[in-house]
């Protein structure tokens, strides 16, 4: 028996997919959202918060505008989802700085500074070289082993559990049929489109798009696609609330507008273990204290680990395949800064069939050139 009919489903609900379906539903396309559930691994309710621009292209160019985009995106977009869910995703954006513990851990960090810099060309890269001095009026109560830092006016945040309700909200304000506990399990191209196969259901569909974070790599496969993901685990502590004190997010600490202060977070091939070590919770704390010693006074209330999506260089890869049309992929490890972009300038390309040649740097066909 023929299953229900859309013009897209996207597979996974997390944050890259539930952004894709509100941006294909906000194109007039009829979206099925399918996610897996609460087994899954899931980066969307286990990462730091940041939407952050500094530091990020210096392997890509395209890739420091992208995010930037995003970043320029981020106040309306946080807007909109206010006025269509009621939701506040506590979306700030006053700047970010990366602090540096060691002479060489700087030189390292302003070499970087300089490539995103030089590779931008004239219209610059709006990021600053800090000193000790300059760090310490700016952030009140800085240790005596931060030398120096970055900064960056791009930088923010949101509450990214809150981010991931707004989205799927708002898209199923907009028509969406979200299906909770559903897993695609075969996908067939049709000859114009596709069945999408589930534990209950066959569905039949224009387009797929693959947002299934880590599980994307073998849907991929079925259909042309080659999502070559890995995981990568990111360890994160969470102190009990605080007043008001860390105006700023920093790239390991920052403080909720609920008072409590996320440290992070760790980098880590440990393959699909989602676990928690105190080996790392100590280096994490600790390295936190030396940034900030009042920080010392705060109990820890929470930790949790977590796997980030990762592809080889770090930037997200946006494909379309070539033997079956119609079928995309999209995987980034930087799904909370890119929302705003993925819904607003990402999902409309894949609506309207540009995305292979407006995204064409971001394509996976960029691992494999030959070495002669
Ligand atoms: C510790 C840590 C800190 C981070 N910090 C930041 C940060 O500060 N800023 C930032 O921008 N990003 C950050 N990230 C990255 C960000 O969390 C991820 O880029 C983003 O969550 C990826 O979302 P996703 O939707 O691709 O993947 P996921 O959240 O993993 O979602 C994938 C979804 O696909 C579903 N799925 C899988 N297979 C199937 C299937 N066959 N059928 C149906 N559904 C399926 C799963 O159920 C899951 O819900 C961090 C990540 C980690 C781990």
């Amino acid at each position: 028996m023929p299953g229900p009919v859309y013009d897209a489903a996207v597979v996974g609900g997390g944050l890259v997919g539930s952004a894709i379906a509100l941006g294909l539903a906000d194109a007039g396309l009829s979206v099925v959202l399918l996610d897996e559930g609460d087994t899954a691994l899931r980066a969307s309710r286990g990462n730091f918060g940041l939407v952050w621009v500094q530091g990020k292209g210096a392997a890509m160019p395209d890739y420091a505008v992208w995010t930037r985009r995003s970043s320029d995106l981020w106040p309306g977009f946080a807007a909109r989802l206010a006025d269509e869910t009621g939701l506040d995703v506590s979306h700030q954006r006053p700047g970010g700085f990366h602090l540096c513990l060691s002479e060489a851990e700087l030189e390292q960090r302003a070499a970087t500074m300089r490539r995103l810099h030089n590779q931008a060309g004239p219209d610059g890269y709006d990021c600053q070289v800090l000193g000790r001095d300059e760090l310490c009026r700016r952030l009140p109560g800085l240790g005596a082993a931060v030398v120096g830092g970055t900064y960056c006016p791009h930088d923010g945040c949101v509450n990214p559990l809150v981010l991931l309700q707004a989205l799927q909200g708002a898209a199923l304000a907009r028509g969406v049929s979200y299906r909770a506990g559903l897993r695609a399990r075969v996908i067939l191209p049709t000859g114009g489109g596709f069945a999408v196969g589930t534990e209950s259901d066959r569905l039949a569909v224009g387009k797929i798009v693959l947002t299934a974070g880590l599980g994307s790599r073998p849907l991929g496969a079925q259909v042309g696609l080659d999502v070559p993901v890995h995981p990568e685990r990111g360890q994160i502590l969470v102190t009990e609330r605080a007043a008001p004190w860390l105006d700023h997010p920093t790239t390991f600490i920052r403080q909720t507008t609920q008072g409590t202060i996320l440290l992070g977070d760790s980098h880590e091939d440990v393959g699909f273990d989602t676990g928690t070590t105190a080996a790392v919770a100590h280096d994490i704390a600790a390295r936190a204290i030396r940034t900030f010693p009042a920080l010392a006074r705060l109990n820890v209330v929470r930790g949790w680990g977590a796997l980030r999506v990762m592809t080889p260089d770090g930037c997200p890869i946006y494909d379309e395949s070539e033997r079956h049309p119609g079928a995309f992929a999209v995987a980034c490890h930087s799904g909370v800064t890119l929302a705003a972009a993925h819904a607003l300038a990402l999902a409309p390309a894949i609506a309207d069939g540009s995305l292979r040649q407006a995204f064409a740097p971001f394509s996976a066909r960029r691992f494999h050139v030959q070495a002669h």
